[in-house]
């Protein structure tokens, strides 16, 4: 995985304060394996590399972050950006009905998206009619019928036994029938096929250009991998679209398709299917979606938790100690402190790559605990605080009666913190804090 590649790429460049064109360029480098690996289509990614190593060669370095970091909270932003930032809402017509058509290759998920977002707009108080306009395939009015039904929305369709219906036809007078009935959103189902092909283009334009929607969707199934490209920019010049639906992020796929017809069409990804059941379905999060394209949503929450709480010098200052092995109780104490405002400590560092072999060691170390043993480091003088060995026996007594602990707890966190020591300067080693290359005992 990327997390895992960059850890090296991360032990590869610690210890460096600037971001150099090498930094950028080898961390460039594992992004674009990342981007390849969630399928975004070749010539985006070039674009989207391109992008990046100019906005990193501007960047001011960030003394919370290191280079490699930074270049990944860069990647992220960027991303978050091109997915479209803020989430954009469904346009609704002035005049009742709003139309919504949907357009999209056959099996990418248009009739099951159709009941989702009638259920979806029934709990926002409205009341839509879906419209079967796939007459080509025999099943595809039940289908939309069943899903309406489960959806508690009506369905118009061709009457049965009056042959095969014109879509085009449907779609029109469903129009009217909404009118009737008081619907204030249509949906349009229509038709697809395997591949793309100039028929079913036509016969979608001609829906489009009969019922004048307010939104034509592009549904698109986030496992058609390099495909997307091809099929979005085929769709947008065939018939057009407002706005993109990704559907089956339930599977394994990586979204790369998002990212890629993103940038090619331009046009907003709106909502997100993630499963067969009509409740699983969701506004399109872009945040979300880069760190699944990026494979590294924890790392990308860590670097952020890492800005937000680290005080630079300090930091600085206590990590050179901790991969030296100079660290003393009070810098452990100040450590606690700075990391408690990160969150929960376990929390914490079951976030840092690699960090899974110590699941079990983590799991001990709860807040209520650092608690107290915050109460037992005040308790002690600073030079017992800057030179732990000489808390003897008498000294023990004494930090425990003034911190209300048994001496056992003192005894432990004496314990403890020769341990942590030890675990600090092998885990600065492997994340590249600087100093780490030293340490080691
Ligand atoms: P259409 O041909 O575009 O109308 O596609 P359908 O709505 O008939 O969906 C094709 C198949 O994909 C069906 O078996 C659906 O149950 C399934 N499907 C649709 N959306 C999703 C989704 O988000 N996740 C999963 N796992 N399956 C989906
Ligand atoms: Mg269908």
């Amino acid at each position: 995985t990327l997390s895992d590649r960059l850890t090296s790429v991360l032990q590869n460049l610690r210890g460096r304060g600037r971001l150099s064109e090498a930094d950028i360029d080898a961390t460039a480098r594992e992004i674009r394996i990342a981007l390849l690996e969630a399928d975004v289509a070749l010539p985006v990614v070039r674009t989207f590399i391109a992008q990046i190593k100019e906005r990193a060669k501007g960047a001011e370095v960030s003394g919370a972050l290191n280079p490699a970091q930074q270049v990944v909270k860069i990647v992220n932003e960027e991303l978050v950006a091109i997915l479209g930032g803020e989430t954009r809402r469904l346009s609704l017509a002035k005049n009742p009905p709003t139309v919504i058509m949907l357009a999209g290759l056959q099996g990418s998920g248009k009739t099951t998206l159709a009941g989702k977002l009638a259920r979806w707009l029934v709990g926002q108080g409205h009341t839509p009619l879906l419209v079967a306009c796939d007459l080509q395939r025999p099943n595809a009015v039940n289908q939309l019928q069943v899903v309406g039904e489960r959806a508690g929305v009506p369905t118009y369709a061709p009457e049965p036994g009056n042959g095969v219906g014109d879509p085009v036809d449907v779609a029109r007078r469903s129009i009217d029938e909404a009118r009737r009935a008081q619907h204030d959103v249509v949906i349009v189902d229509t038709a697809g096929r395997l591949g793309v092909d100039e028929e079913m283009m036509r016969q979608a334009a001609d829906i489009r250009e009969a019922v004048q929607p307010d939104e034509v969707l592009f549904v698109v199934d986030a496992m058609i991998g390099q495909d997307a490209v091809n099929t979005a920019e085929a769709f947008r010049d065939g018939v057009g679209f407002t706005g993109v639906v990704l559907t089956k992020l339930d599977g394994d796929a990586r979204g790369g398709a998002a990212l890629s017809v993103r940038e090619v069409t331009g046009q907003p990804i709106m909502f997100a299917s993630n499963g067969e059941k009509l409740e699983d379905f969701d506004a399109f999060h872009p945040d979300r979606m880069a760190s699944r394209i990026l494979g590294m949503g924890d790392v990308l929450t860590l670097i952020e938790q890492a800005e937000q709480a680290f005080d630079k010098d300090q930091a600085e200052a206590a990590a050179a100690k901790i991969g030296t092995g100079e660290l003393t109780l009070e810098d452990f104490l100040e450590q606690m402190l700075a990391v408690r405002k990160m969150g929960p400590i376990a929390n914490l560092l079951g976030m840092l790559p690699g960090a899974g072999q110590m699941k079990d060691q983590l799991a001990q170390v709860d807040d209520s605990h650092l608690d107290r043993l915050q109460a037992i480091i005040r308790g002690m003088t600073p030079a017992e605080r800057n030179d732990p060995k000489i808390i003897n026996a008498s000294r023990r007594q004494r930090i425990a009666k003034g911190s209300g602990v048994a001496i056992r707890e003192v005894n432990d966190l004496v314990n403890r913190f020769y341990e942590a020591r030890k675990m600090m300067q092998q885990m600065a080693g492997r994340f590249g804090f600087p100093g780490g290359a030293r340490g080691g005992s």
